[in-house]
Order: structure tokens, then sequence, then C-alpha cells
């Protein structure tokens, strides 16, 4: 049979794979690229982390990173300039005034982490090859074949064509299949373009949140990032509508009037890459998010304007929910109904997402608006509070208990079948298991 393809080998791609591989898949994964190689995306959030230790057992290697600990952001949002917060543990909201640095960074509340894209994709990949991942870098793929629907094949920058039994398009903003099928839909009132750059020794924020957290500030031009990813390295960008080239003295000036504490950071070239940098931030969705034998995932599906630092969450899971769908095809000969759910979840989830992110910008007045939004999203899955709600949504926690649900029932059904249970009495077998 021949290979399951996936085009990217970012966090997406290297998740999709990675599982594909661990259940005996055969994949062969291209990549343009070659890691480590730079990337803009780096405040993650802490369910993606736990996803990606599940399915890539990579927690170590990241937590030994030297990354910057993440337990929540700092807002200077609306019309209040008054800083506030969003704690990814409920447990820390009682004590942050009061916590000294040295007991937050020896805690055990929870956190995600502000990462150093480069290695963070790198150790994602390497982890993804040691599951038995065919992967091969510097390969572009240039074109795919479908004949009556169906991915055929795909054909790489040297003319090299390889058949495929399925296709996982993961090549992010490129969004290999969407342009093939002219299905890519720009999101009209989410059009940004961000303007970056890394600064050595950069602040934080006062107290003992410092530099573990991220921090939003709006200014006249739009809204600003300030991203520890490391103890001396900080990435600070600008949101703007203003669609045009921002030389280095404009950008710091806008730095400078903001309330980020820049303090005597120093813009820096950061591996290889110029100072002022400038990134395409258009939100936009594929209108078709799978086919006979694809699927879309991670950013080459969707992308929602980065305000709630979610698109590499997204990426781990959707790659995660498509492998998911794919090993029930697999498994029960027909792929149609689990590529079915897989896009009606993902639809569900980039619905979900952009309602919230509208909501934001739209909401410059009362901060617990965007709480309660979330907690009318939730419905009965509400946690206790309307602040609790919005971090269980957009921490991606509430997705990724879904996936996990997802997967436990799938490994369960095949435990199961390998101990030789009759598939008619499967059914109840695994009902009579979720009740003990
Ligand atoms: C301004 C801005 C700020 C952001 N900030 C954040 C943030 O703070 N937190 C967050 O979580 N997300 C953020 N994001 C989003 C985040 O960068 C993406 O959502 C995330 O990287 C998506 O992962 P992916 O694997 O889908 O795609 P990518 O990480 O883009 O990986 C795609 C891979 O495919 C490869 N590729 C592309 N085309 C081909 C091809 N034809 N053949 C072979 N390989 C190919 C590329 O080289 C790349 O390695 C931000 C985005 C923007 C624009």
């Amino acid at each position: 049979m021949d290979p399951v393809v996936i085009v990217g080998g970012g966090p997406a791609g290297a998740m999709c794979g990675g599982i594909l591989a661990k259940h005996g898949v055969d994949v062969v994964l291209l990549e343009k690229a070659r890691h480590p190689r730079p990337h803009l995306g780096e405040s993650l959030q802490p369910a993606g982390i736990d996803l990606l230790e599940e399915h890539l057992g990579v927690g170590d290697a990241i937590a030994a990173a030297g990354y910057a600990h993440k337990f929540g952001a700092v807002y200077v949002w609306g019309e209040a300039r008054e800083p506030w917060s969003i704690l990814f543990d409920e447990r820390l909201e009682a004590c942050v005034d009061t916590i000294t640095e040295e007991e937050l960074l020896a805690s055990d509340f929870e956190k995600a982490w502000q990462v150093n894209r480069s290695s963070f994709d790198k150790i994602l990949f390497d982890a993804a090859v040691r599951l038995g991942v065919d992967a091969r870098t510097d390969t572009e793929a240039r074109s795919v074949q479908l004949v009556d629907g169906r991915v055929q094949s795909v054909t790489t920058g040297d003319g090299t064509v390889i058949p495929c039994s399925f296709l996982i398009d993961a090549s992010g903003q490129r969004c290999l299949m969407g342009r093939t099928l002219g299905v890519v839909e720009t999101i009209e009132d989410l059009r940004s373009v961000g303007v970056y750059g890394y600064f050595r020794n950069a602040g934080g924020v006062p107290g003992a949140l410092n530099r573990h957290v991220q921090f939003v500030a709006t200014v006249p031009e739009g809204w600003i990032w300030f991203i520890p990813i490391s103890a001396e390295l900080t990435s600070i960008g600008l949101v703007t509508r203003t669609a045009r080239k921002h030389s280095e003295e404009e950008f710091l000036d806008i730095l400078r009037r903001s309330p980020i504490p820049l303090e005597g950071g120093e813009l820096i070239e950061h591996e290889g890459q110029s100072r002022v940098l400038h990134a395409k931030d258009w939100s936009y969705v594929c209108t078709q998010l799978v086919g006979e034998n694809f699927a879309l995932v991670g950013d080459a599906a969707c992308f929602v304007d980065p305000i709630l630092s979610g698109g590499v969450d997204q990426a781990v899971r959707s790659g995660a929910n498509a492998a998911v769908a794919l090993l029930q095809a697999i498994d029960g000969g027909d792929a149609r109904t689990p590529l079915a759910e897989y896009s009606a979840q993902l639809g569900r989830e980039f619905r979900s997402y952009l309602r919230m992110c509208r909501y934001w910008y739209g909401n410059n007045r009362a901060v617990d608006g965007f709480f309660w939004e979330a907690h009318e999203q939730l419905g009965a899955a509400s946690p206790s509070t309307p602040l609790r709600a919005f971090v269980y949504l957009t921490s991606g926690r509430y997705a990724a208990d879904r996936h996990l649900q997802v997967f436990m029932e799938w490994q369960e059904k095949k435990m199961f079948e390998a101990l030789g249970v009759d598939p008619d009495q499967l059914g109840q077998v695994l009902a009579d298991r979720r009740n003990q």
C-alpha cells in the first residue's frame, strides 16, 4: 500500500505523523526547510503541551530547553489602562500578589512555555522521526495530483512523484491543498500584519510573574505582544491594520511609547534574520477541510488572529485529531465517518475561536464581557466562574479533553478487539467499562 504523505513538518505535521507512525502506519513527511528554522508563534497553551507529551513524549525535552515559563497573560486592553491578568491555574489567582518569584518557579501551578520556535519545532520533528516517520527535509511538495477528487500523488520540487494512499496537508500558511482546490476564504474583518523583532535584556512585569507570562498591550496603532522566550530573549511585535513596511525607527518609536517593559532591551538580529520582520497575519479558513483521502490540519486548514495565542495549540490538536480519524478509518475500512467528524470538530473549534476573537476586538470596555462570552459558549460544560470558563476555552483545555476521550475510546476498542471480544458485544463491553 502507498504511504500516507504529510506535507509540512511544523507542529501540526510532526504531531500527525508521529501518532500515525507510532501506531504502525507508513508515513512519508515532506518538509521544504531544514530544522532548526525560524518561525513566528512562540506563546503556547498548556493543553497543547500535554498532548505533545501524551503522543510524542517530548515533555521533558521541552522542559529542559531553557524556554520561558508561561503562567498566563497580562493585558492592558480596552479603555481602562490598569493591567489585568488571566492565570492558567485557579490556585495562583489567590496568591499571585504575595508569592515570590522563586516560589512560583518551584511550584506545580499549571503552566505552558514561551519558546524559540526553531528549537521547539525541531524537538517535535525529531520525535516524529524517532517514532518512525520517513521525513525528507529540503523537499518541497510542488503540486498535488487529484483524479475524481482523490489524491493520487504529490510531486516534489525536483520532479519526484510520490504516490500516496492518503494526504495530510500540514503546509501552514502555504495552504497547499486549500490553494489547489481554490477553497481558501479570507476573513475580511481580521486582516492585519505583524511587525516584530527580537530583543536582548528587555524587562518583565512587576512582581513574581516577571518574565513568566505573556504581556499584551493596546496602542493607537494596534496591539503589541511581549513574549519572553528565554531568560535573555524576548519576542516583541506589533499587530496592526497598517499594511506597509515599518522602518526600525518607526517600530522602536511605537514600542517606546507603549506600556510594555522594554527597559534596556536591545533589538538584535536573531537566527540570521533582519532586525525588523514583517508577517502576514490574515485570518482565513478553507471551506473544504477533508476529502475522500485527504485532510487539512493546522494553519493549512485555518488560522485565526494571534490575539489569543492559540495557533500552535490548534495545530497540534488538529494534527492529533486527524491522526486518530485516520486510524479509525484504517480500522473500520471506511474513512467517511471519521473524516466527517474530524471536519465538523475543526469547524466548530474554528468558529468558536473566531467568535471569541471578534468579541475580544469588539469589546473595548468591560473585561468581564470576554469571560461571560466564553461561559455562554461552553454552556453546560462551563466551569465554576466566567473567568475560569474563559481560561478553559482559550487555553485549549476544553478541546484537548475531548481529543483525549476520543483517543482513549479508540485505544480501548483496539485492546478489546486484540483480546478477542466478540465484535457484536464490543459496544456493550465499552459502555460497561465507561460506567465503572
Ligand atoms: C503575527 C503572528 C503571531 C503569532 N503568534 C502566535 C503565538 O503567540 N502563539 C501561537 O500558538 N501561535 C501564534 N501564531 C500562529 C502560529 O505561528 C501557527 O498557528 C503555527 O505555527 C501553525 O503550525 P503548523 O504546523 O500548522 O504550520 P507551520 O508551523 O507554519 O509549519 C508548516 C511547515 O510546512 C512547511 N511547508 C510549507 N509548504 C511546504 C511545501 N509545499 N512542501 C513542504 N513543506 C512545506 C514549512 O516549511 C513549515 O515548516 C502567530 C501567527 C502570526 C501570523
